[in-house]
């Protein structure tokens, strides 16, 4: 994964935009910069692109839009900028920040008109965070469906994606100007293709467990739940060409996948009214702060496990969620008429866990209050029958990664921008500033669409400089 010396070096094909992986961010910003009249390649290492992005639940927040106002949803940029800077503490670049914020609805209702993606705003709950309903999806929501319609709407505008080509080296001029890639076909054959401008949407470090060890302790044997082909690569590229990487210990985490099952629990159940329990049956965090950060949490739990319980209410609630219903369907959702039979099913201590019961009914009541800090009066207590999923914590995706500018162009360590070179979604710093608790739900996906499109338009634009 390294970068060479571009001089003397013939690039048999060469196009205007080269995109680096085929997920949200690299598919938005090919639709970006094809709109905006370059001819665009994307290449990809996986013969099918999915990416973290198919694996995602495929929430995008965002702020303001026709979708909201559809449904009478009051929402703004700087509301969403402003949950953004609460939860990462103004630790994340503020004109990034404040920009991929104020983009956010135009760029969904892109997707939307000009390129038939359709959403709509997901309601029922609200994300730990979030001040304003604003998560959208596409029909099923899913991230496996926003895929299957970004591909769509690439196949549509007559982008090519060129698979299976994974690359593993850039070339580049003294002065940093991105020349062309080297990429590697599975037959070990090689190929040399020459760009005007280069687009990093390779993604974070997740699928590399030395990055993870060296810059996220905590989560260095968790089980990392996103992308395997998600290496590192634009890290290394970026800090090669004389970019530098920020906020590298931050990460989405998740502190609810069923275990053993390895299937995503919705956090809705959670932030609706149910808890979490240890092995000992007591509580051991305050559960809404967010599902980011409980999974270090969980994780250091005995054996490294928890439970979420909850009741029918939430039962119902969590089957309108794909995964939700996958769990179910594999038996890791039990179920019980009582308190004390959904401990001995869980093999939980069944007079802890009816007294944990007990003192959340109370704090439901306002009669208590948690000693961790949630307010549990805004749901209502949970009542029989009583459900429980054993889970453990998950390192989903890193946050760190290229400092770049609020245009998507990679900067060099002093603040200038690299001629050529853009990033977005996980390839670029991320808006959850340096810290484990600084993720807001829906962050990921954010930073991929919009800052996706916004290097596409970049990309396209300086290509059109050259001409
Ligand atoms: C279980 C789960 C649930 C999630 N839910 C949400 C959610 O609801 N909302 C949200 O905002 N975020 C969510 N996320 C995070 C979200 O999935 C990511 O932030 C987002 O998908 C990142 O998009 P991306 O395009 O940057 O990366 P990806 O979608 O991972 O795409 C990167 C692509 O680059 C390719 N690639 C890598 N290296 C190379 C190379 N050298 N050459 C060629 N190709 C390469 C990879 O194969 C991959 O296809 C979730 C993540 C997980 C794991």
């Amino acid at each position: 994964m390294s970068v060479r010396p571009a001089a003397g070096i013939a690039f048999p094909v060469t196009v205007p935009v080269l995109v680096i992986g085929a997920g949200a961010c690299g598919l938005t910003a090919a639709l970006a910069g094809h709109d905006a009249g370059a001819e665009v390649l994307v290449l990809e290492r996986d013969r099918v692109p999915r990416g973290s992005t198919a694996l995602s639940s495929g929430f995008i927040p965002a702020a303001g839009t026709r979708f909201q106002r559809e449904k009478g949803i009051a929402d703004s940029p700087s509301l969403l900028a402003a949950d953004l800077f609460a939860k990462n503490k103004h630790r994340s670049d503020p004109a990034v920040t404040a920009h991929v914020a104020e983009r956010a609805g135009p760029t969904l209702e892109w997707l939307a008109d000009r390129h038939g993606i359709p959403f709509t705003v997901v309601e029922g709950f609200l994300y730990a965070g979030h001040q304003a309903l604003r998560m959208h999806a596409t029909p099923k929501r899913t991230g496996a469906d926003l895929m299957d319609r970004l591909l769509a709407a690439i196949d549509a505008a007559g982008i090519e994606i060129l698979t299976d080509a994974t690359v593993t080296a850039l070339y580049a001029d003294p002065d940093r100007r991105v020349r062309g890639v080297e990429i590697r076909r599975p037959d070990g054959s090689g190929e040399r293709i020459g760009c005007g401008a280069l687009v990093l949407a390779c993604s974070g470090y997740g699928g590399d467990p030395a990055l993870v060890r060296q810059h996220i302790p905590e989560m260095g044997d968790a089980l990392y739940f996103g992308h395997a082909g998600n290496r590192g690569d634009a890290l290394r590229w970026g800090e090669a060409l004389g970019g530098f990487s920020r906020d590298l210990g931050a990460y989405q985490g998740h502190g609810s996948v069923a275990h053993p099952y390895g299937i995503l629990i919705t956090w809705a159940l959670m932030m609706e009214g149910g808890f979490q329990v240890n092995r000992e049956g007591h509580r051991f965090s305050h559960e809404n702060r967010g599902y980011s950060e409980q999974a270090v949490d969980v994780l250091q739990q005995p054996g490294g496990v928890a439970f979420d319980i909850y009741d029918e209410r939430l039962h119902k609630l969590g089957l309108d969620f794909e995964d939700y219903r996958a769990a179910a369907e594999a038996g890791a959702v039990r179920s019980a008429p009582d308190i004390e039979t959904l401990a001995a099913r869980l093999a939980i201590p069944a007079a802890e866990l009816a007294q944990t019961l007990v003192e959340t009914r109370e704090m439901a009541a306002g009669e208590r209050t948690d000693p961790f800090g949630r307010d549990f009066t805004q749901k209502p207590p949970l009542s029989p029958p009583f459900y429980g999923v054993q889970v453990t914590g998950a390192l989903f995706h890193t946050q760190g990664g290229v400092e770049i500018d609020a245009e998507a162009r990679v900067l060099r360590r002093g603040g200038t921008a690299l001629p050529n070179l853009l990033a977005g979604g996980g390839a670029a710093r991320g808006l959850s500033g340096p810290e484990r608790d600084g993720y807001l739900s829906g962050g990921g996906l954010l930073s991929a669409v919009v800052l996706g499109r916004i290097a596409g338009e970049t990309a396209a634009r300086i290509t059109g400089e050259l001409r």
